[in-house]
This record gives C-alpha cells, structure tokens and sequence, in this order.
C-alpha cells in the first residue's frame, strides 16, 4: 500500500511530544510490513536539521491558491532516520513557519490551515495519488474535508483518510476567513451542524470536527480514551460528533518504536543493559545523579518527564516532589510549560531548591537527557487528568522504571496495580494506580512505591522486570492500523 502521513510532528526532527514519536514509529513499522510510507511536514526553522539527511530541493514554485491569490512554496525532501520527509516551505510575509517555535501563534488555524491546503497541492501537482492518507490532530484536520469538497474533483477521488486524534483539547477553531482563505468559501454550506460548526460556538468553525465527519476512518490512541472521549467531558464537546459518526470511531493503542526506546540499543544512555542483567541501570543511576549534581546515597529515584500543564495534573506533580523528599527519595523532573503562570511557578520552585542534594528540575526540552532519566531512575510519576494514550509510562516500563500513574485513558490500558489489580495476576501486574485527583491518593501510590523499594527491594527489582516483559512496540498497533486501511481502502 501507500501511505502518506500528514502531520505536524514527525521525532526526532519535530517533536513537541508524543505526536512526533507516534507518527515516526507509526511510519517505521508500516514500512517494515512492506508499505511505502511518505511523510507531509511543515519545514519550521526551529526544527532540528541535524536529524535530517540529504536534505534537497524536490519541487520549486509550488503555487498553492490562497485567498484569491497564490502563495509560493518550495518543497524539500530528505531522510529522518530511514524516513522520506517532505517538507513544506512557503514563501511569504506570514512567516508561517519561521517563527523560533511550532505552536502558540494567534493565527496557528491560519497556519495549519495553509499546511494542510499546501500538503493536497503537492500531492495533486506532483502526482502522488496514495491510497491512504493519514492525518492527525487538529492541524490536519481539513485535509478530509478539502480532499472529499474539492481535490476528489481534480482526479483525487480514490485517496481514503485515515484521521487520528491525538488531543481532543485542540480542536483548532476558526472563522469563515478559513473558508476565503482555502477556498472552500460556500459559508451557509460549510456553517451546518452536521459539518464544521463548533459544537460550543454557531459562529465558529472546528478543524477536527471536519476530520471527524469527513474521514473515512477516526480513531484515537486507546480504546479506554475511545470511550471516554464519547461519554465524558474529555472529548472536549465532540461526545455528541464521535456519537453520530460511532461507526467508524474507535480507539487504537500507541505504541513505542523500540528501536529508539530500548535500554539495549540506547546510543544516548552510556550502560546499555536488559531484562536479563539489570547492572546497566544501576550504572546509569549513577550517571544520573553525576548528570544532575544529585548526592550519591542509597535512595531511589522518582521521575517526571512531561509538558508541565493543566492535563499532566501539574499540582500532582509538584506535590509528589515534595512528598518524594518527605519520604526520602530523590526526585527528578524534565518539563517544560506553555502557560506562562505554570513557568514562573516551576522556575520559582527550581530556585529555591537549587541547593538540595536530593532533587533537581530541568526546565527544558530535552530528548537526550530524557533517555537518560528513563534508564537512570526508579520510578515514573504520571498523575495526569487526563492523558489519551501516554507514552512516558510505556517507555518507562521498556527502562524497567516503575510507573506510579493515575488510571485514566490509556494509563488506565496499559498499568496494572501491583497490589490491587484484580483482572491481572500477580507477576502480569506492572506498576501503581490510583484515581483520585487529590493529593492522599498520590501518597498512597507513591508510598506503597517507596516501601517496597525501601522494605522489598527484590520484590521490587521483580516488579521492575514484570513491566519489561510487556510488549508495547508497534507490533500489534501496527497490525490494527494495517486492517483498518485495508477496510476503508476496500
Ligand atoms: P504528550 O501529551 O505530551 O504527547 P506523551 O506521554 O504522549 O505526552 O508523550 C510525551 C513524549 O514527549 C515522550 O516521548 C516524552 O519522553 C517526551 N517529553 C515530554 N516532555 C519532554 C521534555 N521536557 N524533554 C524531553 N522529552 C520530553
């Protein structure tokens, strides 16, 4: 088959998190089963070009139509790690995509938007005619309603759209300036509840809504978020949507390219180490504590590598750093924060715990040191309100990092509580659970965590490895994904 990815994300080049990772390892394991896979990205100027080789001109003077005039673009083409990227680079005063960042823009509908008309262009224009495209999040989603509204009718009539939705938080909201803009005008047709009206809003228009109603295929990355997206207030107003469109909703797993994710193969942590001699690990604890200027003592160590945001439960993350040191712990934490509130309140925290031995935040991005803390520390925080798929505790449990996280979407479908699981049998458990949103029910995951480190400490190393036995690579995902367009292109 051939696919084609569109997204605004592909790791390592582009990564916010882990839509980058997913439609990486997403595009990997397609290829692996024998497909052609090509991937449709923005070409920001923040993103990393050492990650990309042969990086060439592919197509000059792309005219892509927009508001009743053309914007120019160049197409480049290069490899991300075996992957065939094209990247998009348009030629304007809107500065699109030169601008230091990849989201956070007032005009970002506009933007994205334009990524996504640009993408159907190229497609047309260079002859490419797959037969799956595959979009995901909001960014893309008015690739569906363009393709089946205009490009169907310039000889692209046989694509089919798979549309994943990865965060039903950004839907991408828009006026009828979208509709000028790409050229689908027609605003009473456009406006309709049944189409992109926002579901909250009569005057506006939903990006993803339109990929909902006008793909093929939905899905989201669990089943468990599948179903909460449906029934609760996490599908952000889309409930009534995916209720309408049931038929061709679901929810598939993510999962983790263990090419990259792997304490075997791991080029960025320096002791390699597996299921069958955990010595590397240790070793790398170490590293970790010389890495962060941590005290070298018989303590374990407590992670939490995330966006520092209302949906990661950031009061529980900065509640379990203070509870971890109560405890006796170490704690380390890699985040970043958007909201400017949140990064004040985290830099503050960092300064006036700049000289304890046992803690240190690590207020950045950075893919390196976050191999390094997965293979390096003991356990794994994930106290999220919600969390879609999450990758963070599926990694950790590859690094054989106890995962402690709050049983909601796709942390609920993949942690099994060591203690009170009672679907699963004791050596198939794999970390700790809790549900409630306040603090005493983070203690009591992370205190049942500690002491059996502190108390049990083989039982805990056989917890460690219990999680390593699980197999969340792309395998089986990759095999769902196959079916799927194999359905919708039949
Ligand atoms: P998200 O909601 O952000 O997509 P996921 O758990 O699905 O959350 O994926 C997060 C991915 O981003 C993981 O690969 C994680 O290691 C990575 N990540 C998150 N924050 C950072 C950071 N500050 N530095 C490095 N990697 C990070």
């Amino acid at each position: 088959m051939y696919i084609v990815q569109i997204a605004s994300e592909c790791a390592p080049v582009i990564k916010a998190g882990g839509l980058g990772d997913v439609v990486y390892g997403l595009s990997r394991e397609l290829e692996i089963r024998g497909n052609c896979v090509e991937l449709i990205l923005p070409m920001y100027d923040c993103m990393r070009y050492d990650q990309i080789w042969g990086l060439h001109e592919a197509y000059r003077g792309l005219t892509v139509p927009w508001y009743g005039g053309v914007i120019f673009c160049d197409v480049y083409c290069g490899w991300v790690h075996g992957r065939v990227c094209f990247f998009i680079q348009p030629k304007s005063g809107d500065n699109f995509f030169n601008r230091g960042y990849y989201y956070g823009s007032t005009d970002d509908n506009m933007r994205f938007a334009f990524f996504s008309k640009a993408a159907l262009e190229f497609l047309l224009v260079s002859n490419k005619r797959p037969d799956i495209i595959h979009c995901h999040d909001w960014q893309t989603g008015l690739i569906p309603v363009m393709l089946y509204e205009m490009y169907q009718h310039h000889g692209m009539g046989h694509q089919r759209v798979c549309y994943t939705i990865h965060n039903f938080k950004h839907q991408g909201i828009g006026g009828a300036d979208i509709l000028w803009a790409t050229g689908l005008n027609r605003e009473d047709y456009y406006f309709h509840y049944d189409r992109l009206r926002d579901n909250f809003n009569p005057f506006a228009l939903n990006f993803m809504k339109g990929g909902i109603v006008y793909s093929n295929h939905v899905n989201t990355v669990s089943p468990h978020h599948a179903w909460e997206a449906r029934y609760q207030d996490v599908g952000y107003g889309l409930g009534h949507t995916l209720e309408i469109h049931q038929s061709k909703f679901g929810g598939i797993l993510n999962g983790v390219d263990y090419n990259i994710w792997n304490p075997d193969l791991d080029h960025h942590i320096p002791f390699s180490y597996s299921i069958d001699d955990m010595t590397g690990k240790a070793k790398n604890k170490t590293a970790l504590r010389e890495r962060l200027l941590l005290q070298n003592v018989d303590k374990p160590i407590i992670a939490y590598i995330g966006r520092l945001d209302q949906q990661k439960g950031v009061h529980l993350v900065h509640h379990a750093m203070y509870y971890a040191l109560n405890r006796g712990a170490q704690f380390v934490l890699l985040g970043s924060a958007t909201e400017p509130g949140i990064n004040s309140w985290f830099w503050h925290e960092k300064q006036h715990l700049n000289n304890h031995p046992d803690v240190h935040l690590e207020l950045s991005f950075n893919e390196e040191l976050a191999h390094l803390i997965y293979a390096g520390a003991d356990m794994m925080v994930v106290p999220s309100n919600y969390e879609p798929c999450g990758l963070t505790q599926l990694i950790s449990l590859k690094y054989g990092t106890v995962p402690i996280v709050r049983g909601v979407g796709g942390l609920l479908s993949t942690v099994f509580d060591r203690d009170h699981d009672s679907d699963h049998a004791p050596e198939k458990r794999n970390g700790y659970v809790f549900y409630q949103t306040d603090n005493r029910a983070l203690e009591s995951a992370m205190e049942r965590a500690i002491g059996l480190y502190t108390q049990y400490p083989k039982e805990f190393a056989q917890l460690a490895q219990q999680g390593m036995e699980y197999d969340y690579s792309w395998n089986n995902p990759g095999t769902t994904y196959q079916t799927v367009y194999e359905y919708i292109r039949a």
